[in-house]
Formats: C-alpha cells, sequence, structure tokens
C-alpha cells in the first residue's frame, strides 16, 4: 500500500497514511518510528519503518531470522 496507494486485499485506493505514537524500542537509548497505511474500506493495515537509517539500527541490533520480542530483548539484557 505505501508505494502503490492501493489495497492488497480489496483493490480500494483510499489509502489513510498515519503517523502515531508507535515505536519499536532499539536498546534503551534508540528507537525506530512506526508509519501505517489504512485501507479505508476493509480496514487492512500495513505497517512500516520509514527511516533507512532506523531500518539499519533495527537490523544491527535484533540481527534477522530469529523472532524478537521486548521481553526477550529485556531477557538478553539481564545476562
Ligand atoms: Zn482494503
Amino acid at each position: 500500500m505505501k508505494n502503490s496507494q492501493r489495497c492488497p486485499k480489496c483493490d480500494c485506493i483510499h489509502i489513510i497514511h498515519y503517523i502515531e505514537n508507535d515505536v519499536i524500542p532499539i536498546g534503551f537509548f534508540s528507537k525506530a518510528w512506526v508509519t501505517k497505511y489504512i485501507c479505508s474500506e476493509c480496514g487492512y493495515i500495513e505497517s512500516w519503518i520509514a527511516s533507512k537509517e532506523e531500518l539499519a539500527n533495527l537490523t544491527n541490533y535484533y540481527g534477522v531470522g530469529r523472532p524478537v520480542t521486548r521481553l526477550s530483548e529485556l531477557l538478553n539484557d539481564q545476562e
């Protein structure tokens, strides 16, 4: 939806671009902001990290190929 401006579920072209106070923490001192694209017809939501720098920081911090949650991050910090 971000690139096509069209809902992949119902083909609607009326997309809401919503930037909210939603972040993914990167350690204790950094974060990545989440941008959402919402279909005004069916309600389907896509979420993106808009900043390439924040995306690189996320990748460096969490790595790829394994699931991570805020809880697993907190447990890792205690080791
Ligand atoms: Zn839709």
